[in-house]
C-alpha cells in the first residue's frame, strides 16, 4: 500500500512544500498530511485506510456533502457532452439566473475559475470605472493571491505569519490602503482626506479568513454610504459566504433576514457594486464569478473598455456542478446546516470550557472558529486574532486528526459543515472534543 508518508515525500519531491495551496502543508500544525483517495457525503477516505468526517468541505464549496448523487449526475451528464468548447453553452446564463434570483441586485455576471480571479477582475473593474486608483482593503480579509491584496491578508498569508508576499512590488500594494476591520471611524477619516481618490473599497461580507469575524452592527452599511457618498463603489466578497450562510450569502442573512431593511417592495434596503462568488458557486469544481451593477459590469470587455476573459471561463462541467448544488440548495439545506453549526458550536463550547480552555467562538451565520484565550475581548479586527493563543491549536487539531475529525489545519481558517452531515458523522465529532479540549488546555 502506498502510505500518505510515502505520497507525502514524492509530492514534496515535486511540488514545493508538496502541495498545490500552501495551508495544506500542516506548516502551523505539524505531522504529515493525510493524502485523500474518496469522499463521500460528509466523510473522507486517506491513503492509509482511515476515514475522517470532514469539517473542511474542499475549504467551503462542498455544502451538500461530497459525491451528492444529483450533483455526480448532472456534472456526468454534462461530461458526455464534451468537457470545453471555447464558446458559450446553455449553462453559463442558467447558472447566472439562479444566481440572479438569490440576488437580485447582480444584474449582470461574468464566470471566472477561481476567486482570485474574481476579485482581481472588480479592482480592475472598480478602477476603471471610477477613474480613480486607490483601493481600500481591511486588514486579516483575504481576497486571493492578487498582488494588489496580498497585503494583511488572512488565510494562508496569516497562517504562515507573513506581512504580505515576496515578489510584490512596492508600487503594485502603493494604490492599496489597509484599514483595521470593523472601525468605521478609521474609514470616514480615510474617506475625508482621500475620498475623491478612491476606487472602491474590497470587504469580506463577514470575514472568514482570520478566523471567523463577525462584521459590527451597521458596518457593512455603512461602508455602502461611505462609499456611495464618496462615488466609490463598495465590493463585497462573497466568495466564502455566498450562497453557504443564506441562500443570497451574507449580505442575504443580513438584510432579507431584517425586516426592518426590506423597502415596499420587499426587497433589501441597499446592497454592493459588486458581488464577488466563488466556492458554493460551483459545487467542487473551479468556478467563481463576480456580479452587480448592470452599468458597472458592462464596464467589462466586450461592451466597455476594461479587459478580462478566460479559456476555461463557463466550463460547461463546473457550469453543470453549480447550477446541480444551486438547484439542491433549498431552505432545508440551509435550516439543516444552521441546526448543525448550533450544535456543534454548543459542544465545542462546553467541552473547552470543561477543561478550562479560554476561548471565544467566532461565528457569522452558520460558519463558526474558535480563538483560544481571548474571552476578554473577542475578535473583532485581525490585531485581536493574531494575538490570540494560537499555540493551543495544534494539539486540538492532531487529537481531533487522532480520533478520526479532518479539520481545517489552521485556527485561521473557518469550519465548514454540510447538510450530508448525518448522526453518524456528528456523534463521531462530538465525542472527539474533550480530548482534544484536554490537549488544548495543556
Ligand atoms: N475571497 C475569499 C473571501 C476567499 O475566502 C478566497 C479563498 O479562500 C478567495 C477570495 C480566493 O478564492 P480562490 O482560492 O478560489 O482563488
Amino acid at each position: 500500500m502506498t502510505t500518505s508518508a510515502d505520497l507525502f515525500a514524492t509530492a514534496q519531491r515535486l511540488m514545493p512544500g508538496g502541495v498545490n495551496s500552501p495551508v495544506r502543508a500542516f506548516g502551523s500544525v505539524g505531522g504529515v498530511p493525510p493524502f485523500m483517495v474518496s469522499g463521500e457525503g460528509p466523510w473522507l477516505r486517506d491513503a492509509d485506510g482511515n476515514r475522517y468526517v470532514d469539517l473542511v468541505c474542499s475549504w467551503g464549496p462542498l455544502l451538500l456533502g461530497h459525491a451528492h448523487p444529483g450533483v455526480l449526475e448532472a456534472v456526468h451528464a454534462a461530461v458526455d457532452r464534451g468537457l470545453s468548447f471555447g464558446a458559450s453553452t446553455p449553462a453559463e446564463a442558467q447558472l447566472a439566473e439562479l444566481v440572479q434570483q438569490r440576488v437580485p441586485a447582480v444584474e449582470r455576471i461574468r464566470m471566472v475559475s477561481t476567486g482570485t480571479e474574481a476579485t482581481m477582475t472588480a479592482i480592475r473593474l472598480a478602477r476603471g470605472f471610477t477613474g480613480r486608483d486607490l483601493v481600500v482593503k481591511f486588514a486579516g480579509c483575504y481576497h486571493g493571491h492578487e498582488d494588489a491584496l496580498l497585503v494583511a491578508a488572512g488565510s494562508g498569508v496569516a497562517t504562515l505569519s507573513l506581512p504580505g508576499s515576496a515578489g510584490v512590488p512596492a508600487g503594485t500594494v502603493a494604490d492599496t490602503v489597509v484599514l483595521p476591520y470593523n472601525d468605521l471611524a478609521a474609514v470616514e477619516q480615510l474617506f475625508a482626506e482621500k475620498g475623491d481618490r478612491i476606487a472602491a473599497i474590497i470587504t469580506e461580507a463577514a470575514p472568514a479568513n482570520m478566523g471567523v469575524v463577525e462584521p459590527g452592527d451597521g458596518f457593512n452599511a455603512g461602508l455602502r454610504r461611505i462609499t456611495a457618498d464618496h462615488g466609490a463603489l463598495l465590493i463585497m466578497d462573497e466568495v466564502l459566504t455566498g450562497f453557504r450562510v443564506h441562500p443570497a450569502g451574507y449580505w442575504g442573512l443580513s438584510t432579507f433576514n431584517d425586516a426592518g431593511t426590506l423597502d415596499d417592495a420587499g426587497t433589501a434596503a441597499w446592497a454592493p457594486d459588486l458581488f464577488t462568488f466563488g466556492k458554493v458557486i460551483g459545487g467542487g469544481l473551479p468556478t467563481a464569478a463576480l456580479g452587480g451593477r448592470a452599468d458597472v459590469m458592462e464596464y467589462l470587455a466586450p461592451l466597455g473598455p476594461v479587459y478580462q476573459a478566460g479559456t476555461l471561463s463557463g466550463n460547461p462541467v463546473a457550469m453543470a456542478a453549480g447550477v446541480a448544488t444551486l438547484q439542491y440548495a433549498d431552505g432545508v439545506v440551509y435550516d439543516t446546516i444552521d441546526g448543525l453549526s448550533r450544535q456543534l458550536q454548543a459542544e465545542l463550547r462546553s467541552a473547552l470550557d470543561a477543561a478550562g480552555v479560554d476561548h471565544t467562538i467566532q461565528h457569522a451565520g452558520n460558519l463558526f472558529s474558535v480563538a483560544f484565550g481571548t474571552s476578554g475581548t473577542g475578535v473583532h479586527d485581525y490585531a485581536q486574532a493574531q494575538a490570540q493563543e494560537s499555540f493551543r491549536f495544534a494539539p486540538f487539531f492532531h487529537a481531533m486528526l487522532d480520533a478520526g475529525v479532518y479539520l481545517p489545519p489552521s485556527v485561521f481558517e473557518a469550519w465548514f459543515l454540510s447538510a450530508a452531515h448525518d448522526d453518524e458523522a456528528m456523534e463521531r465529532v462530538i465525542a472527539a472534543l474533550p480530548a482534544a479540549a484536554q490537549a488544548a488546555a495543556a
